[in-house]
């Protein structure tokens, strides 16, 4: 049985202060659910949460990590460096990140390789554009980065991987792919996966929706039955939001 994942992506908001204080408030708010939780925040918060959410349940994650194990490489950050903080998850290829920071399928495809060496779950983002999507392209698109994202990797390492699928086009717009939209679009993620390996596995992939998710819109998505839980931006950055997210 997959159990889902609601994994906050922060971004690059909140200082170490203002994680700490997120914190303290949402440990209050939460209590054992059916689902996981978890928030991925920028690296220099990732040890004030990885401190503060000990023994509660609630994940850890970062938002980006560099493929090589070490060297000369200004400004990046190893998955050994994730690790020896006691991080969980770590979010690869988001669309912020392929937008402006030059993130490739190929380069995407390296790092889920680097963390599947290690404990680390990641967190493996797709989703089409706008102009792609109105091209009727969204299947194409999707399942040819998600082959190109798993290129080489075994089924065993696979079925570790959480896929979010995120249209462009929702992502901090405040506009949600329907429900079914959504659920169509897992689907043909999932029927991707049983092409790429077979029903077993791609039955057991964890596979979200994100974009423009919040407290009102929860429950619709979440209730589709391809869909295994949510990678929320805006709205987790407040407790009170979030804590109704996970709640649905
Ligand atoms: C995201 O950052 O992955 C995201 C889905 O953002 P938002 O929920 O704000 O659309």
């Amino acid at each position: 049985m997959r159990i889902p994942l609601i994994a906050g992506n922060w971004k690059m908001y909140k200082t170490s202060a203002e994680a700490a204080a997120f914190a303290e408030e949402f440990k209050k708010l939460y209590h054992d659910t059916d689902v996981r939780a978890a928030i991925c925040a920028p690296y220099t918060q990732l040890e004030t949460l990885v401190k503060a959410f000990a023994g509660t349940g609630i994940g850890v994650g970062a938002q980006n990590v560099y493929f090589e194990k070490e060297g000369a490489f200004t400004g990046e950050i190893s998955v050994d460096m994730l690790k020896e903080i006691g991080v969980d998850y770590c979010i690869v290829g988001h669309s912020e990140r392929r937008q402006y920071f030059n993130e490739t399928d190929q380069s995407v495809n390296r790092k889920l390789k680097a963390l599947l060496e290690t404990e680390i779950c990641p967190i493996l983002c797709v989703g089409e554009v706008l102009e792609e999507r109105e091209a009727g392209r969204e299947t194409e698109i999707v399942s040819g980065q998600v082959r190109a994202a798993l290129d080489g990797i075994s089924a065993e390492k696979a079925e570790r991987i959480v896929i979010a699928y995120e249209p462009v086009w929702a992502i901090g717009t405040g506009k949600t792919a329907t429900p079914e939209q959504a659920g169509e679009m897992c689907a043909c993620i999932r029927q991707t996966l049983e092409t790429l390996y077979d029903d077993v596995v791609s039955d057991k992939i964890i596979i979200q929706y994100g974009g423009s998710v919040k407290p009102e819109n929860a429950a619709d998505i979440m209730n589709m039955e391809e869909i295994d839980g949510a990678l929320v931006g805006g709205a987790s950055l407040d407790p009170s939001k979030f804590i109704e997210i996970i709640n649905f």
